[in-house]
């Protein structure tokens, strides 16, 4: 007989998962591995809620395995080491973001960029090497090898989570498309989790910043707040119209599909516009308005270990964090309700330390 979730593993284990494509989260009894010799178990204190978790409770990628616990921006204390885990010591704070595992020696893996390895396993909702399914941050105790853990910064208060998966998936495409030069004017389309961790690391790197959004409502704070030049609104025409030719880069972050073609008339030649955003079906995308002007279409995928570490430092040196609405477990499937509607500034944070408690 197959065994079940809660003794699979000789850890007990417990958090919230969702059994269905209905999405809807309850209580879940289940269990972690054995702290392996490289390691580390700690245990979680804050999980971040990524509009991904929302797409992958509902199958919207259609890659979806039940049950499923999500949470990829975990933050937690160790609790436990293996013995020979080098970087972390019982007691120290530490973070997972969506990957806790990948080959360690394909030609993505050798230049730091587990991201983009194509046996990445997912921190939930993917299989770990011993065939059993993983289960994410919503969850009172989590189990990782070290290389695939971070070490969360003194300073950096343990509630900014949300730096483990936003914080990356836009600083890594600022840096690598070199869309970090001072000066340089930056577009950043849809003022989510995602994008208002863009519109920061983008004022921080120097650069000039525009959003371009939905939600009218979002404007002042967007300004006033979080440090943005000015904000279009992409469904006036007159104002896009006003704005063509001006960017040199945009980061799209935006959940569903959207028309792709304001978007290009808004760069400059030779502009970047790099999609982070995952809609579950394809967009449209106008070749002419590509090849006048040589403007390049891209996309880009979390970050590797060792630049989820640098963007950790840079954002506690320069106090970087997201802007959250902290809740307790019981509220999660009204966050996830509300995070839908785009009814939240700018990510909801599980305080799973204080509001997890086993039933
Ligand atoms: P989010 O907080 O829901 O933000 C998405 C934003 O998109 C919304 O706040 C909204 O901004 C805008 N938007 C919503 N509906 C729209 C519509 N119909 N038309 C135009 N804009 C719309 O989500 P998130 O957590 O930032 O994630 C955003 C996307 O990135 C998701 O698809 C997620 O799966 C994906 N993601 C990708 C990676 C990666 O590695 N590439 C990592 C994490 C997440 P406004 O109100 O300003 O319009
Ligand atoms: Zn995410």
């Amino acid at each position: 007989m197959a065994k079940s979730f809660e003794n699979e593993h000789p850890i007990k284990a417990f958090g919230w998962a969702t059994r269905d494509t209905s999405g809807v989260l309850s209580p879940f009894n289940f269990s972690r591995r054995v702290t392996g010799e490289k390691d580390v178990q700690f245990k979680v204190m804050y999980c971040g809620i990524c509009h991904s978790d929302l797409h992958q409770l509902k199958n919207e990628w259609g890659n979806s395995k039940y049950p499923m616990v999500p949470g990829h921006e975990v933050v937690g204390v160790v609790t436990e080491v293996g013995s020979k885990v080098e970087k972390f010591k019982v007691g120290d704070k530490v973070g997972v973001g969506c990957m806790v595992g990948s080959c360690r020696k394909c030609e993505n893996c050798s230049v730091d960029l587990e991201n983009y390895c194509p046996r990445q396993i997912p921190t939930y909702n993917g299989y770990s090497l011993d065939g059993t399914l993983t289960f994410g941050g919503y969850s009172d105790v989590m189990v990782s090898d070290e290389h695939f853990v971070v070490r969360w910064p003194e300073n950096l208060s343990m509630d900014a989570a949300p730096l483990l998966c936003a914080g990356i998936t836009t600083y890594s495409p600022l840096k690598y498309f070199g869309l970090d030069k001072p000066g340089m004017h930056i577009g950043v389309v849809g003022l989510g989790g995602l994008g208002h961790m863009a519109v920061k690391f983008a004022k921080a790197f120097g650069t000039k910043v525009t959003v371009i959004s939905t939600s009218a409502n979002k404007k002042k704070e967007a300004i006033e707040r979080l440090g943005a030049d000015s904000f279009l609104i992409s469904r006036d025409p007159e104002q896009m119209k006003a704005a063509m030719n001006t960017l040199d880069g945009i980061i799209d972050t935006v959940s569903v599909v959207h028309p792709i073609l304001p978007l290009l008339m808004l760069m400059k030649s030779h502009g970047k516009l790099v999609m982070v955003g995952a809609p579950e079906k394809p967009v449209e995308l106008p070749v002419f308005p590509l090849l006048m002007g040589r403007k390049l279409v891209a996309g880009s995928c979390i970050g590797g270990m060792k630049e989820t570490q640098e963007m950790l430092d840079f954002a506690a040196k320069h106090n970087i964090t997201p802007d959250i609405e902290v809740v307790p477990m019981e509220y999660v499937n009204t966050a996830l309700e509300r995070l839908l509607k785009s009814d939240v500034k700018y990510r909801f944070v599980l305080d799973i330390g204080n509001t997890l408690n086993k039933k």
